[in-house]
């Protein structure tokens, strides 16, 4: 991992506080960089372009039809048609938001 790859993960780690997947609570050491746009298809290693995702959510965003894509600065998660019919976005609160 070069230098500027891990100050990345961290600029990532920093914004959603470990895995984005709504309703997830694994932190950063459990989570891994996700590409909304894969690096194979010349999506850029940019924050705007990367999620945090738990192992189990990142095999999630691969293996199914999940999909994930950043708005407004923030990833939002779209569940497949047989969760959610009118497949409506969904967004994880973020940590400074959430009364504790
Ligand atoms: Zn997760």
């Amino acid at each position: 991992m070069t230098p500027s790859c891990s100050m990345r993960s961290r600029a990532v780690a920093a914004r959603g506080g470990g895995c984005e997947f709504p309703g997830c609570g694994r932190p950063p050491s459990w989570s891994e960089v996700h590409h909304v746009v894969g690096w194979q298809e010349g999506g850029p290693t940019a924050l705007q372009n990367l999620v945090m995702a738990c192992r189990v959510h990142h095999r999630l965003l691969h293996h199914s039809e999940w999909i994930v894509r950043i708005r407004d600065g923030l990833p939002e998660f779209v569940p497949p048609g047989w969760i959610d019919p009118e497949r409506r976005p969904r967004r994880k609160p973020l940590p400074h938001l959430v009364a504790s």
